[in-house]
């Protein structure tokens, strides 16, 4: 791989963060060791964006509103960058996430960079590289990153740890059953935003809009922002302008109390606990003798013929090399 010009990305030039980004998403061990560098280096021009995590179920809009949102914030003057977390794999009809053809109007657009999401794989290394990503963009000048991800397993929930402010896209209420929250979601969702909120769609998104604030108001929220559920339209490009001035009003009262930079460093600190957790577990795996000895001490324990604090001494003690 060439080496990237700093100077080209400092300055916005997406071609040299196109690069940057393929460097950092690279499994190669030389391009890992490359990669951290270039971040180590980039990181003090970091940090300086809004990041916003947008989630929602396959159909539910999640193109078109990014779409229709991005182009209003570049229409205000923002750089807007799109990131994906798919985890899922392509057979599965995963992997379609922050794909430029779902957002033709934007990825033409000089002042967007779209990114789809890296290769399917593990849940943590895609975050990982989603991370990353998310400081090249800011690093490249990008004022605003959506992180766009689907309500499959626990990707929701990690990208509503990279995040500043988290949103949930829903359906309105469509003649059958609302749709189910899924459980967890109102502790990390900052907004629900019913989209679809147009024609006949208009009096069923309201109607959406009082279970939804029904089902926020019954769970405590510790912290100094109670979720918002509004409604608007993706298509028809209605109350998208509420939605931004609802995230500036977020991050102003986070702002005044400190909130954000506690909320930072705090996800900074749990990214690191997981990967440090990450490490070991690789490093735990190559010991000689590991793997079949914990299978071995599983069973024993399963059959009720070791302790688990003996069973788990002995693995220990083999991985450190401490008899105690
Ligand atoms: P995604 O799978 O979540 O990315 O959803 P899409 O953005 O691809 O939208 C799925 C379908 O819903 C498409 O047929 C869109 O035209 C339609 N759609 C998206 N937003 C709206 C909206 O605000 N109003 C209406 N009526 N349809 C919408």
């Amino acid at each position: 791989m060439s080496v990237i010009d700093l100077d080209k990305l400092r300055c916005g030039d997406r071609r040299a963060l196109a690069k940057a980004i393929t460097l950092v998403e690279s499994t190669l061990d030389t391009h890992r060791v490359q990669a951290q560098a270039l971040l180590e280096t980039l990181l003090p021009d970091a940090g300086k964006s809004v990041r916003i995590g947008i989630s929602g179920t396959p159909g539910v809009g999640k193109s078109t509103f990014i779409e229709a949102f991005g182009l209003a914030l570049i229409a205000l003057g923002k750089r807007v960058a799109v990131l994906a977390v798919d985890p899922s794999s392509p057979l599965a009809g995963g992997s379609i996430l922050g794909d430029k053809t779902r957002m033709e109007a934007l990825s033409r657009t000089p002042e967007a960079y779209i990114r789809p999401s890296p290769s399917a794989g593990q849940l943590g290394g895609v975050t990982q590289k989603t991370r990353e990503s998310m400081l090249l963009c800011e690093a490249a000048g990008f004022d605003v990153i959506l992180v766009e991800t689907v309500g499959v397993g626990q990707s929701e929930f990690v990208v509503a740890d990279m995040v500043d402010f988290f949103l949930v896209l829903m359906q309105p209420y469509a003649g059958d059953e609302l749709q189910g929250i899924k459980k967890g979601i109102l502790e990390v969702a900052d907004a629900l935003v019913i989209n679809k909120a147009d024609g006949e769609g208009e009096k069923f998104a309201r109607q959406a809009q009082r279970y939804y604030q029904s089902a926020v108001d019954l769970v405590a929220h510790p912290g100094f922002w109670t979720p918002r559920v509004m409604t608007c339209s993706a298509r028809e490009k209605r109350r998208i302008d509420a939605v931004w001035e609802m995230i500036c009003e977020y991050r102003q009262a986070a702002e005044n109390l400190g909130e954000m930079a506690n909320k930072r460093a705090a996800q900074n600190k749990k990214w690191m606990q997981r990967l440090l957790l990450e490490l070991i577990e690789v490093k735990m795996n190559a010991v000689a003798g590991y793997q079949s000895l914990r299978a071995e001490l599983e069973a024993q324990v399963e059959a009720g013929r070791t302790t688990p604090l003996l069973a788990a001494k002995k693995i220990a003690a083999l991985l450190t090399g401490n008899v105690d």
